[in-house]
């Protein structure tokens, strides 16, 4: 991905997880390596093999979907980061564009809107990256990154890149191919081999033409629901549950949590929110111990008022 200038990672020596997370909770990890282009991501893996970044190394975007343990992390953050600027982003013809790991959601989504290419308006509401949207195959409403998506690099172990398709992607609902690799990368006792498929480096994108003004007007409506629908103001991850399949028709987690009568209940300092019930907000000094308290307490819940098992959409790392 071409970028102006070639920035090198930035390292960081004991940081707190909680800094990278959406909901602001997480421990110490002992380094973070933050990437302003996926051009630079071999420079990573020369320092973890010059031993100046301990592994393993795991990855991330911008932590909007993470649960870190309050016991902190071992090894290096390696995170995926842009600006808002039009950096990490290559419109290509035809609505089709290369787009940065690293590169923000909502940046895309008003670039695409703002050129008139209608499709990506829905990641104008989701606060993640690029990465973390082609690996949790992120969506909102009416649309889902694998109706956008041609293609994923990713980069393999040995320093090498391999192209990946829709058909090799396995996308679901918030789930790919990619998910099911570890979160984690452990280096133990691979030779020369910190990586595996899993770190996604850039991806190529399809929308279809439209009108400027009409993409930009879908996507404030977006943006309206959303504000009006979810504490976006309060560090959250979003969804905590996944929508089930069973329970009664057209109940999603959130109505089955608000009519189990937990909206509003709290652990600590985290809460179910009283604006949506499907999102847990950090009041203040909340704790990864909490959240997981309080997801087992809304699950249970729900299965004794309605018979339906929860499955969590946050990923839980553990220490
Ligand atoms: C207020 C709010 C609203 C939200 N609304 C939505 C919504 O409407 N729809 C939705 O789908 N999600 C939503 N989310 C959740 C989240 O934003 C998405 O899952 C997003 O795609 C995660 O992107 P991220 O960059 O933050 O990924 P992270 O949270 O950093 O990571 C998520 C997963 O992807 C992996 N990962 C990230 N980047 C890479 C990479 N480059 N290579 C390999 N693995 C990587 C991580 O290891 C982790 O397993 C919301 C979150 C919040 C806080």
């Amino acid at each position: 991905m071409a970028t102006a200038v070639r920035l090198r990672p930035r390292l960081r020596i004991r940081e707190r997880l909680s800094r990278f997370s959406s909901i602001r909770i997480g421990g110490a990890v002992e380094a973070v390596v933050s990437l302003s282009s996926s051009e630079v991501f071999g420079d990573v893996l020369d320092m973890y093999h010059r031993g100046e970044i301990p592994g393993p190394l795991a990855f991330v975007g911008r932590g909007s979907n993470i649960l870190f343990p309050d016991a902190g992390l071992g090894g290096t953050l390696v995170r995926f980061e842009h600006g808002d600027g039009g950096a990490g982003c290559r419109w290509l013809s035809d609505g089709q564009v290369e787009v940065d790991a690293g590169l923000s959601l909502p940046a895309l989504a008003r670039d695409a809107a703002r050129r008139g290419v209608a499709g990506f308006e829905f990641f104008s509401g989701i606060p993640g990256t690029v990465g973390g949207a082609a690996v949790m195959n992120a969506g909102a409403g009416s649309g889902q990154w694998s109706d956008l998506c041609e293609s994923v690099l990713v980069a393999t172990g040995g320093g090498g890149h391999e192209i990946l398709l829709p058909q090799d992607l396995k996308y679901g609902y918030r789930t790919s191919a990619l998910l099911e690799n570890r979160d984690r990368i452990s280096h133990a006792s691979e030779k020369n081999l910190p990586l595996t498929r899993a770190v996604v480096l850039s991806a190529r994108l399809r929308g279809e033409r439209g009108d400027p003004a009409e993409c930009l007007a879908r996507l404030a409506s977006h943006l309206d629901y959303r504000r009006s629908t979810q504490p976006l103001d309060e560090p959250s991850l979003g969804s905590v549950f996944r929508n089930p399949s069973g329970g009664p028709p057209g109940y999603s987690a959130g109505r089955l949590i608000e009519e189990s009568g937990m909206k509003g209940r709290s652990t600590g300092g985290v809460m179910v929110s009283p604006r949506h019930a499907n999102f847990f907000v950090n009041t203040g000094g909340g704790k990864a111990s909490e959240f997981l308290e309080l997801m087992a307490t809304v699950a249970d819940a729900v299965q004794r008022t309605w018979g339906v098992i929860l499955e969590p959409e946050v990923r839980v790392w553990n220490a």
